[in-house]
């Protein structure tokens, strides 16, 4: 069976698919291997964590002001 082989734009590491769609997928979204993908997408949840709040808090505050106007 034939593979597709590219390299981890991170460590360097070759990484193999089975199919060329899988590659060229990971072609485009820049795919890291699993390693390095783990890590990656830890830091970006982090982040996201510290700067993002998320929308049900926004909308507790929404809340609070209206219950607050009417008292
Ligand atoms: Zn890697």
């Amino acid at each position: 069976m034939e593979e597709f082989k590219r390299n981890c734009p991170c460590c360097n590491v070759e990484l193999t698919y089975k199919s060329k769609a899988a590659m060229t997928r990971a072609n485009k979204v820049n795919g890291h291997c699993r390693k390095c993908g783990i890590s990656r997408g830890k830091k970006l949840a982090k982040e996201n964590k510290t700067k993002k709040i998320p929308i049900h808090i926004l909308r507790l505050h929404d809340l609070y002001d209206e219950l607050s106007g009417q008292v």
